[in-house]
């Protein structure tokens, strides 16, 4: 006999764990499923790892910044295997502290590779365990590319693995994880190649902010070789790795390619033809607005699915399903308008709303931009001069601001607040009518002309 539970969560990250926990708070008798640690990619192998080597990679161009303030350093190099160390010791802190969170939301945690037996019922090793509403939140993983000797390199994942910084390494990929990591190691002495396919970076961005990070990632001293496809890698006597590449610039030798070219979702495990869910021609799940999947009790959320795949999504969408079916809150969902996103280069990107090309689009001759580039005061004196950019789409007589995009140091952290104003329908007299906070870069955003 199967044991049998209101709802049951498979995959214990950021979409699954919000769900149990939202869900049981509402008195729902929950568990959740995980094969591997808990946290999922967010917490092994995404956002909070990547995020302590952006810090480190910030601590870095710092140390670079340091000498025109007036600061005279001996540097004595940067220790790769201490700051992993606490790394892994942070994110081992998380997946314990995940344990607790579950017993005090009285979850009961199931670990093992589930598989559905039937709409309602899933086989984990030897057991059976059946739930009114199950709740599809197994995530992706990173995408290999097929050309002989892809196996030589190694992915985000592999990444967060690495015991030192290859000296030279060659990043595969123009999203955002491959500029991210591009500019961290980068920053943390590798010597850099990035291998764009088309013409540029961030395909889904704002073309200010593509071309603005292109141009950064260059004056940084990345080489960024566009319109390059890797068709084979070798491993060379010497143990260095050797690219064939189609396109205009050749890949130098290096000691790690990187492949950042995409996610895939975790679908193929699950046996879903047997529960009767269809899949997208990619293998994510779709879902209605209410992340209901075709088969009734059986739900997707996060990653897995086809829309923003970012941690406080995959959150939100979690326990708004919860509220909907335990909450009392039958039109809860997530609208995914207005998303606010940052991609952790060197300098940060922050961006929410429409691009400017979207917005003209749908709008036509009803869009107004505003933009304003300049040097932040931090970099009167040092070496590197990165500039900020920053553009606001607006619409209409009234200038409702549908778009905020910016490039610049402390945007990453701006953007939050900006981001509650649009949602909110800010105009752009809203955002004139705000008294600025002096000196600061934010101000720029409410003294635009
Ligand atoms: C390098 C990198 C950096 C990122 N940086 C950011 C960032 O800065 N900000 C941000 O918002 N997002 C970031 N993301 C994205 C973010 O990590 C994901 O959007 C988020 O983790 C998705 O959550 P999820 O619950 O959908 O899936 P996941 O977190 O991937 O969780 C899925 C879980 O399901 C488990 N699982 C899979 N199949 C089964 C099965 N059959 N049975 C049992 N368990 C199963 C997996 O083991 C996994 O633990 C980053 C991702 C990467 C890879």
């Amino acid at each position: 006999m199967a044991q049998h539970y209101d709802l049951i969560a498979i995959g214990g990250g950021s979409g699954g764990l919000s769900v149990v926990e939202r869900a049981a708070r509402h008195g729902a008798r929950c568990a959740l499923i995980e094969a591997a640690r808990l946290g999922g990619t967010c917490v092994n192998v995404g956002c909070v790892p990547k995020k302590v080597m952006w810090y480190a990679a910030h601590l870095a161009h710092a140390l670079d910044d340091a000498p025109g303030y007036g600061f005279r350093l001996d540097y004595f190099g940067f220790d790769w295997q201490k700051l992993k160390l606490a790394r892994d010791r942070l994110v081992s802190d998380i997946n314990e502290w995940y344990l607790g969170y579950l017993a005090e939301a009285g979850v009961t945690l199931i670990r093992g590779l589930a598989r559905f037996a039937d709409a309602h019922t899933l086989a984990v090793g030897g057991e059976r365990y059946s739930a009114d509403h199950i709740v599809i939140a197994t995530g992706g993983r990173p995408q290999v590319p097929d050309v002989p000797g892809a196996r030589f390199g190694i992915t985000s994942d592999g990444f967060f693995e690495l015991d030192a910084c290859p000296a030279r390494v060659a990043i595969v990929g123009s999203g955002y994880i491959a500029v991210e990591l591009a500019g961290m190691l980068h920053a943390l002495g590798a010597e850099v190649t990035l291998l764009v396919r088309k013409d540029q970076v961030l395909r889904s961005f704002d073309a200010m902010l593509r071309q603005q990070l292109l141009e950064r990632l260059r004056e940084d001293g990345i080489t960024v070789l566009t319109h390059t496809q890797v068709r084979a890698v070798a491993r060379l006597a010497s143990g260095a790795l050797s690219l064939h590449c189609e396109g205009p610039g050749s890949a130098p030798n290096v000691n790690a390619v990187l492949w950042a070219i995409g996610r895939e979702p975790n679908t193929d495990a699950l046996d879903l033809p047997v529960a009767g869910v269809t899949l997208n021609p990619n293998g994510s799940i779709p879902t209605d607005p209410y992340q209901n999947t075709n088969v009734p009790g059986i739900y997707a959320i996060g990653d897995v699915t086809e829309r923003f795949h970012l941690t406080p999504v995959a959150i939100a969408a979690g326990r708004r399903l919860a509220d909907r079916l335990f909450g009392g809150q039958p039109e809860r969902h997530l609208p995914y308008a207005n998303i606010p996103t940052v991609v952790f280069t060197h300098p940060p990107i922050g961006a929410v709303g429409l691009t400017e090309e979207e917005a003209r689009r749908q709008y036509g001759d009803a869009v107004r931009i505003y933009q304003t580039r300049f040097r932040p005061m931090y970099h009167a004196f040092t070496v590197r001069q990165p500039q900020t950019v920053m553009k606001l789409v607006c619409i209409g007589p009234e200038e409702k601001i549908v778009g905020c995009h910016l490039i610049g140091e402390g945007v990453d952290e701006m953007l939050q607040g900006f981001a509650v104003a649009i949602r909110m329908g800010a105009t752009k007299r809203d955002f004139d009518d705000t008294v600025a906070i002096h000196p600061t870069s934010a101000e720029e955003l409410v003294t635009m002309r």
